[in-house]
């Protein structure tokens, strides 16, 4: 993996997030690794192993400064910018240096606080609470959003999550997919919602493939989605594009 950062093997792709007339609310960056004889390892296999090993450090660095990079010219040509979301593991955020890392990105690209949004798994929230609720506390007040990636399989406690400085609640995949079909599943996500409402939090939905799913989330109250249903993760030319018409 160290290899494939110097070897420039990485890549972003970035998927839009819309409202529900479609107009697009944001972008989240997904890294894709290019391997030579492998061809597009998924992270989904690579991101857990770097974890382990810790290079997850280099990684997430390596991805801020290449999804700021690209916010930046995205607001040098003059588009109406939307923030860009970032994926933090759990050594990320627990890293000494996690603050200034986050300070120094915003200075070094010229890019405002409100530009940026971090997405973190619930699970990570829970296991470290108290310093993630300090971290996080310095850098919302950055004007950075906070979303909790995955919610509804962290089993966070309530109390806990009122404490920590949220944003967003993105509601996992698992409960959006037959959410439609199955009782149980569309129950979920109405409680969900209706957590993130009474919070005064936002919410969005992730993995929406199908309009009985869109239909159905926003008879629930979620306005705000991410799937295939809209848009792909797709490289920044395509994004690009997608800003100059949408
Ligand atoms: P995630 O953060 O939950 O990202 C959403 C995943 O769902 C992405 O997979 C995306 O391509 C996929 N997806 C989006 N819409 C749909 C849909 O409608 N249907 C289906 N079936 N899938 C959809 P991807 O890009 O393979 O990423 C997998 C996971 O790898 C991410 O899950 C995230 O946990 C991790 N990851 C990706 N990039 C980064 C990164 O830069 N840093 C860190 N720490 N983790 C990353
Ligand atoms: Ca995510
Ligand atoms: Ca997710």
């Amino acid at each position: 993996i160290k290899h494939a950062i110097i070897a420039e093997q990485f890549y972003i792709d970035y998927q839009p997030k819309v409202n529900s007339k479609g107009g697009i609310i944001g972008f989240e960056a997904l890294i894709r690794w290019y391997h030579p004889d492998k061809g597009i390892v998924s992270p989904a296999d690579f991101i857990p192993i770097a974890e382990e090993t810790h290079l997850i450090i280099d990684i997430g660095k390596w991805v801020m400064n290449a999804a700021l990079t690209q916010q930046r010219k995205w607001i040098d040509l003059g588009f109406a910018v939307k923030p860009i979301s970032v994926n933090i593991s759990g050594h990320q955020l627990m890293a000494e240096d996690f603050i200034t890392f986050i300070k120094d990105s915003l200075v070094d690209h010229n890019v405002e606080g409100r530009l940026l949004e971090i997405e973190i798994t619930e699970g990570v929230l829970i296991n470290e609470i108290e310093r993630c609720i300090e971290v996080l506390t310095v850098v919302k007040s950055l004007g950075v959003h906070i979303s909790i990636d995955d919610f509804g399989t962290g089993y966070s406690s309530l109390n806990y999550l009122r404490r920590l400085p949220l944003d967003i609640l993105k509601i996992d995949r698992a409960f959006v997919r037959e959410c439609d079909a199955i009782d149980e599943d569309r129950e979920i996500c109405a409680a969900i919602i209706n957590l993130a409402h009474s919070m005064d939090l936002s919410v969005i939905a992730e993995g929406v493939e199908t309009k009985a799913q869109v239909e159905t989330l926003m008879s629930l109250g979620c306005h705000n989605f991410q799937g295939f249903y809209y848009h792909k993760p797709m490289g920044r030319q395509k994004i690009t594009e997608l800003l100059i018409q949408p």
